[in-house]
């Protein structure tokens, strides 16, 4: 022990996995400001009868040992069972009746052809997706610059409309949760270094994509052991920086002094607790911004492909052939391999939900039961590119006492942040 005291502000993924490694050295003090640890990293425990209860993720699902390289040994290191997850991705429009699924043979593409579809666009889409990896591939090797936005790539590069939002938006915003806007907006380069690590800018060579056994509280839960001092229901007020420490401040209005902070927030948040910010923290904490993305826990099949051969891991449903809000709905069952008995989905954009009671299962509409949870996503603009260039200035910045740490870069990088 060093005998630093370091208090970690926010306690998901990104805290906590900081905590855990300063703690071999260091007195980790954790506040996080809901009732519960693990932030995105949420997973619920529902009754499965006969069975024991099961863990279901709400947040952070799926991850690859060839991508996510510290968190496979953090994994490791807390003796934490994974096993393998389903990828696929599967399309419903209501618009022009096209359905299709990626990653389940051809038993999942079979159906773009049926009868009354426009075969003729349907298959010129699956033309074109190896030319689009290859664009996407080039682009990356040139160096497009650094603010062109996905639309801006797909319009210079003539990639119709139809090949937008029935194959590109869905890929983006489905791995990425967020709706097809945003996506548009999101900077090309960063979306496709992303979709490469991620063996996404091929037809083969994904890597095999894994699952924590139990969900991610057996993680968090373990991970948390090593800390310290865990505050949980203690929201941060200010953080400010002396020449001998750093002073944290709670809702509460109480103040205590420590060696070193690590912010581990998503950046809007860290910039309003920086009493004062520098400059340097304004520009590219100050350049991240997020969109509400509310999540709903449920176990209503309807909203998977009617076709089982078209069920999915990802299911993309346009309400019409014009980039619109999507809903998106994960299945648990294949990405978290649960027993088939009953469907558990996660529903991103659900059009009509009644607020989740506080014991967490509710009765929506649709679907018919469920809990919602609230995630956050981060917005794009033309911040990425400015903002990674210049996230070395934030680190240990104003006497290296200061960490930021959190979603920001992990949403470039996806692995759960700080991995
Ligand atoms: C629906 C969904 C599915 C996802 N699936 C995957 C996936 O399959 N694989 C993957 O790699 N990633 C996935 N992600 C992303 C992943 O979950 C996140 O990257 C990761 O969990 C973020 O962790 P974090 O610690 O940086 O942030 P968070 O989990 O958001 O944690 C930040 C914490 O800080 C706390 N906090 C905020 N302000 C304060 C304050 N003032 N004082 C104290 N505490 C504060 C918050 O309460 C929160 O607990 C998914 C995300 C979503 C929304």
């Amino acid at each position: 022990m060093t005998g630093r005291r370091i208090a970690v502000i926010g306690g998901g993924v990104s805290g906590i996995t900081a905590g855990y490694v300063l703690s071999r050295a260091d007195h980790v003090t954790i506040f996080e400001a809901g009732p519960r640890l693990g932030g995105h990293a949420d997973t619920h425990l529902v009754e499965s009868p006969p069975g024991p209860p099961l863990g279901v993720d709400t947040g952070f699902i799926v991850y690859n040992e060839r991508t996510y390289p510290l968190l496979t040994r953090l994994f490791a290191e807390l003796g934490v069972a994974t096993r393998p997850a389903e990828m696929s991705m599967s399309v419903r429009c209501a618009g022009c009746g096209l359905q299709y699924a990626g990653k389940r043979g051809l038993g999942g593409l079979l159906p773009g052809l049926a009868r009354g579809l426009d075969r003729r666009r349907y298959l010129r889409m699956l033309t074109e997706i190896p030319r689009f990896h290859r664009a996407a591939r080039r682009a990356l090797r040139r160096r497009t610059p650094p603010d062109q936005t996905l639309g801006e790539f797909l319009r210079a590069r003539r990639f119709g409309g139809y090949f937008t939002a029935h194959f590109a938006l869905p890929l983006v915003a489905a791995v990425w949760s967020c709706p097809p806007g945003t996506a548009l907006r999101y900077p090309a380069r960063y979306l496709f270094a992303f979709l490469a690590n991620h063996g996404m800018l091929s037809v083969s060579g994904a890597p095999p994509w894994r699952t924590v056994t139990g969900g991610s509280r057996c993680y968090v839960e373990r991970a948390a052991k090593r800390l310290h001092e865990i505050r949980l229901s203690t929201p941060v007020r200010a953080v400010r920086r002396h020449p001998g420490g750093v002073d944290v401040t709670d809702a509460a209005g109480q103040a205590r002094r420590f060696d070193a902070v690590v912010i581990a927030t998503h950046p809007d948040q860290a910039l309003r607790l920086l009493d004062p910010p520098t400059r340097a923290e304004r520009e590219v904490l100050g350049a991240f911004t997020y969109t509400p993305n509310p999540a709903l826990l449920h176990t209503d099949a309807t909203v998977l492909p009617a076709r089982p051969g078209v069920r999915a891991s990802w299911n993309y449903e346009l309400s019409g052939c014009a980039p619109a809000r999507p809903r998106i709905s994960y299945h648990l069952n294949r990405l978290q391999d649960l027993p088939a008995g009953q469907d558990y989905l996660v529903t991103l954009g659900a059009r009509s939900t009644r607020a989740a009671s506080s014991t967490g299962w509710t009765t929506p509409t649709p679907p018919t039961s469920g809990s919602s949870t609230s995630t956050t996503c981060p917005a794009a603009g033309r911040w990425a590119a400015s903002a990674a260039a210049t996230t070395s200035a934030t680190r240990g910045a104003a006497s290296g006492r200061t960490w930021t740490a959190s979603w920001p870069r992990a949403a470039w990088i996806w692995p759960a942040a700080g991995c």
